[in-house]
């Protein structure tokens, strides 16, 4: 892991995951938008993890968390809680995952409270979370020089007004192409990107499954394709990854909203492309928690030479 003098604030979903694909079955494995964030973001950065979870989650994920630099300070655990359980399913089309049932257990009386130190996050990352809860974090903190979210679509569907208010806060914004169509009406990629830049996030990263992501800042855009895993079996926090991967690269180098440029963002779309392909070559976050370094690196070699002209 790079060290630096900054480090990443983020709130989301810590979770138990039961997940059904085509490769096979899991039931009750670490998830939630904030864990799959964090590990991503740890290859890069230190991360300050917001969260709750009840007193069923184990205590040795908490400090497996730990031992990648991921400061656990802000999850709280509520006693006789139990934590959030998110059950989902793939057909063949891997790209679309349909939720089962979604239990909100401790996340229904969560009401997140920043300590001092918190408070003074240089960078912000909201994760997939309830945008009220999104909102209530973000308005804890002083002064941050970078903000960025991910959404779903529920909250487009259920708490669509909440949602365009946080997007008028953000820098940038991370989310999947079937998202920004509900979002803006429109299945053109940079009509929806340009839409949602009208929202007010000025960089827009669109995640597209099996084809990559594109980047839009300003009027200039770059497309990453994914990187072909032989064996996809769960894609399930391709996106966070992906969003960890990416926000981890910028903060690793102190970059802020007025100093991000196109050829940055080039870089930090290209690692979350390649981190996201590992996340889905096993269920849950299995992989990823396995992940080394030179793995990764090597992968970001072979990526760059398909990408290349
Ligand atoms: P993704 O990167 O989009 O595949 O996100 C997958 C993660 O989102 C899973 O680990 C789930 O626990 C989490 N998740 C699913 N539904 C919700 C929700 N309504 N709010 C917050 N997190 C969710």
């Amino acid at each position: 892991m790079t060290q630096n003098n900054n480090s990443i604030l983020t709130v989301g979903s810590m979770a138990f995951d039961s997940i059904q694909s085509p490769a096979g079955k899991v039931d009750q494995v670490l998830g939630g938008s904030c864990n799959y964030f964090s590990i991503a973001a740890s290859f890069f950065t230190p991360v300050q993890l917001i969260g709750v979870v009840g007193n069923d989650f184990p205590t040795s994920h908490l400090e497996w968390l730990k031992s990648r630099g991921i400061n656990t300070d802000g999850i709280s655990i509520i006693p006789d809680g139990k934590t959030f359980h998110w059950t989902g399913e793939y057909g063949n089309d891997l790209n679309e995952a349909k939720t089962l049932a979604t239990d909100l257990n401790v996340f229904e009386t969560f009401n997140p409270q920043l300590s001092e130190p918190q408070k003074k996050a240089n960078t912000v990352f909201l994760a997939n979370i309830d945008p009220d809860l999104q909102h209530q974090v973000l308005d804890q903190v002083e002064n941050p020089s970078l903000i960025a979210c991910d959404s779903m679509n529920l909250w487009i569907d259920i708490k669509p007004d909440s949602l365009k208010k946080l997007l008028e806060r953000v820098d940038i914004v991370s989310i999947n192409e079937g998202e920004a169509e509900m979002l803006t009406g429109t299945r053109h990629l940079s009509k929806a990107a340009e839409a949602i830049q009208a929202m007010g996030p000025k960089v827009v990263a669109l995640k597209r499954g099996e084809y990559g992501a594109s980047i839009f800042v300003g009027n200039e855009c770059f497309l990453a394709p994914a990187y072909p895993s032989p064996d996809v079996k769960d894609p399930t926090g391709a996106g966070d990854s992906f969003a960890g991967a990416m926000m981890g690269t910028l903060v690793s180098r102190n970059l802020d909203r007025n100093s991000i440029t196109l050829q940055d963002l080039k870089e930090a779309v290209v690692h979350g492309c390649v981190f996201a392909s590992f996340t889905v070559e096993d269920f849950g976050p299995a992989r990823i928690m396995k992940l080394e370094q030179h793995e990764f690196d090597s992968r970001k070699e072979t990526f760059l030479g398909m990408i290349r002209v």
